[in-house]
């Protein structure tokens, strides 16, 4: 099986497994996180299958931007902008990540809490 095959990020990217999808261009593409952690959580995950934020590669940090991007685009779109959101990355076993797959979390629709860790 290859790398895309066994990743689910990559098999949503690729039409293979169904999400609820905001987004998607030729980059990017962001759909709703399976188990909401507030009443907007969307995730922002690149085409390309890159397996954390450590091992961006200095050619693919406009991605990073490309991301980022479509966040803004989508928090304005789900009204959530002006009372403000919380975009993470979580990165590596202590950071959190548990799908290994480059992805962004956008959090918004309450009040966050004020501590990170
Ligand atoms: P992280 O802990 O940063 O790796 O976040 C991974 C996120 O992916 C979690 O919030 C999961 O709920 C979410 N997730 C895992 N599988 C799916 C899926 N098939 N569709 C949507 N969200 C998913």
């Amino acid at each position: 099986m290859s790398e895309r095959d066994e990743c689910i990020f990559c098999r949503i990217a690729d039409g293979k497994v169904k999400s609820d999808l905001l987004h998607q261009d030729s980059e990017v593409i962001a759909f709703r996180d399976i188990n909401p952690l507030a009443p907007l959580h969307l995730l922002i995950v690149p085409r390309k299958h890159i397996p954390s934020l450590v091992e961006l590669e200095a050619e693919d940090s406009s991605l990073i931007g490309a991301m980022v991007n479509v966040a803004n685009w989508l928090a304005k779109d789900a009204g959530v902008a002006e009372k403000g959101y919380r975009l993470v990355i979580n990165c590596g076993p202590e950071g959190g990540q548990g799908v290994p797959h480059l992805h962004m979390h956008l959090l918004g629709g309450r009040q966050l809490g004020s501590k990170l860790g």
